[in-house]
C-alpha cells in the first residue's frame, strides 16, 4: 500500500452522523454545508477516485461517463439499497439516519448522465425503511428541492435480488432473476431506458463529493483507496454495528473500536461470497490493495469475527447452505452444485465415516461449479469454500479424519455468522 494519509477512524460528519433519527432536510443542509468547488462535478468525481461500495468496486466516474455518452432520453438512476447480504446493514443504517445525502448523490448522478428519474430500491421486507425514504422524498417536494421524479420500489429481499441484473430485470418484469454474466462496464436497461445502478453508500459519497469536493474526500484513506467506507461488523462482539472507517485502517484497530474479540480465530471479509482471513493478518490495512495479496477484499463492507472456540467448518457449512437456498436455481451449478457442497460440508462437520471422501468431493465440485452459472453467485460460494479449506486446513483435516471439534455436531451451538431468519428478518447477535 502506498501513500497513507490519515487512516484513523473518522470523527468528521461524513456519511454517518451519530444521530439515531433521520436528519431532516434543514438539519442535513446545516450538517453538510456546500463548499465552493474549483472544477466541474464530473471532474471532482474523477479526482476523488471514488469506487463503488456495493462489492464490485468499479470506478464511479467511469460508470458515469459511460451513461453520459449513451444516447437516448429518459435515463434512470437506480439506488440499490437491497442489502441482501445477511451480514451487512450499512445501507439500511445509512438511509435510516442520512437519507438526504443518498438522495442528493442520486440527483447529482442524474444531472451528470441526463436522467429524468430516480428509483430507490429497498427490500420489501424493510417496509419501515421504505417509509422513511418516502417521507424524505415528500419533504424534498414540499421544500421544492426535488430535481427529478423520484420513487421507492420494493423488490423481494432475496440475496440475488440485489445483484444488478436481477434488480434491473425486476424493475422491467417483476422477476428477481439474474440475467447474464455482464461484462463491466455495460449499460443496463429497464425496458428501453438506460440505467445507472449505484449502491446507496456510493450515492452518499457522490453527494458528499458534490458538497465538499474531491480534496476533502481524499483527505482520508489511501492513494489507491481514498475516502471512508461503511463496515458492518458482527460475530464475536457484544453488539453488531456499522462503523465508518477511513480506508487503510488496520483490521486490528477496527476490531478494537468495535469492542470485538482481540484474539479471534479468523475474520470473514467481504460477505457471504467473500473469504476467510487467518488471524495472523490482523495488522493488514482494510483496503483492497493490501487485502488482495492475502486473498481477501473489502467486498460488500462486511467483517464477521470468528472466536477461537468457534467451529469454522460448521460456520462455513451454514453459510453455504444458506447461499444454496438463496439461488434462483435456474442454472445447474446452483440447482445441483451448491446443495451438494452444503451436503459435503455437513458430512465433514460431523466427521462422519465418509468425511474424507466428502472433502475430496468438495475440492473437485468447486472446480466443476466455478464459472458455470449465468451470474457470479455460485463463484462467490466457491471462493468462500476454497478460502475455508485453505485457512482452516488443520481443522478441516481433523474433521476429515473423524475428529470433529467439540460441539461441532451442532452447527447452532457455535453460530457466529449472522443470518436471515425464516421471515426475512436480520438476526444479529
Ligand atoms: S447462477 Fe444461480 S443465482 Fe445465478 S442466475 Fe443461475 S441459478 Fe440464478
Amino acid at each position: 500500500m502506498t501513500g497513507n494519509r490519515d487512516v484513523t477512524m473518522t470523527t468528521m460528519p461524513r456519511l454517518l452522523t451519530g444521530h439515531n433519527a433521520p436528519l431532516t432536510l434543514s438539519e442535513y443542509e446545516s450538517t453538510f454545508p456546500v463548499i465552493a468547488r474549483a472544477g466541474s462535478l464530473l471532474g471532482e468525481l474523477d479526482a476523488s477516485g471514488l469506487t463503488g461500495r456495493g462489492g464490485a468496486g468499479f470506478p464511479t466516474a467511469q460508470k458515469v461517463r459511460l451513461l453520459k455518452a449513451h444516447r437516448g432520453h429518459h435515463k434512470i438512476v437506480v439506488v440499490n439499497a437491497m442489502e441482501g447480504e445477511p451480514a451487512s446493514r450499512k445501507d439500511v443504517s445509512l438511509l435510516r439516519v442520512n437519507p438526504h445525502l443518498v438522495l442528493d448523490g442520486a440527483e447529482v448522478l442524474a444531472s451528470l448522465i441526463g436522467a429524468n428519474e430516480i428509483i430507490v430500491c429497498i427490500a420489501r421486507e424493510n417496509e419501515r425503511l421504505a417509509g422513511h425514504v418516502r417521507d424524505a422524498l415528500a419533504e424534498r417536494v414540499r421544500q421544492r428541492r426535488r430535481t427529478v421524479r423520484s420513487s421507492v420500489q420494493t423488490p423481494p429481499g432475496r440475496y440475488v435480488a440485489g445483484e444488478e441484473t436481477a434488480l434491473v430485470h425486476w424493475l422491467s418484469n417483476r422477476e428477481t432473476l439474474p440475467q447474464y454474466r455482464a461484462k463491466r462496464p455495460h449499460v443496463a436497461r429497464v425496458r428501453d431506458r438506460a440505467v445507472l445502478v449505484d449502491n446507496a453508500e456510493t450515492c452518499a459519497h457522490v453527494g458528499l463529493i458534490a458538497r465538499a469536493g474531491a480534496e476533502s474526500f481524499r483527505s482520508l484513506g489511501t492513494d489507491a483507496s481514498p475516502g471512508t467506507a461503511l463496515v458492518s461488523i458482527s460475530g464475536a462482539l457484544d453488539r453488531s454495528q456499522v462503523l465508518e472507517i477511513a480506508l487503510g485502517t488496520p483490521l486490528r484497530q477496527i476490531l478494537a473500536v468495535a469492542g470485538a474479540d482481540p484474539d479471534p480465530q479468523a475474520l470473514l471479509l467481504g460477505g457471504y461470497g467473500g473469504s476467510w482471513l487467518d488471524a495472523t493478518h490482523l495488522d493488514t490495512p482494510y483496503a483492497n490493495e493490501a487485502l488482495a495479496p492475502v486473498g481477501a477484499t473489502t467486498g460488500a463492507g462486511v467483517i464477521v469475527v470468528l472466536a477461537r472456540e468457534g467451529c469454522a467448518v460448521a460456520e462455513t457449512e451454514r453459510v453455504v447452505r444458506w447461499m444454496a437456498n438463496e439461488s434462483a436455481r435456474q442454472c445447474g451449478p446452483c440447482a445441483f452444485g451448491l446443495p451438494s457442497l452444503a451436503e459435503d460440508l455437513t458430512l465433514l462437520r460431523r466427521g462422519a465415516n465418509d468425511a474424507a471422501h466428502a472433502l475430496e468431493r468438495l475440492t473437485s465440485r468447486c472446480g466443476v461449479i466455478e464459472g458455470r452459472g449465468a451470474c457470479h453467485h455460485p463463484d462467490g460460494v466457491v471462493r468462500f469454500v476454497r478460502s475455508a479449506l485453505g485457512v482452516f486446513r488443520d481443522d478441516v483435516a481433523d474433521h476429515a479424519s473423524g475428529r470433529p471439534c467439540i460441539g461441532s455436531g451442532s452447527a447452532r451451538h457455535y453460530a457466529t455468522v449472522p443470518r436471515l431468519d425464516h421471515e426475512g428478518e436480520l438476526t444479529w447477535q
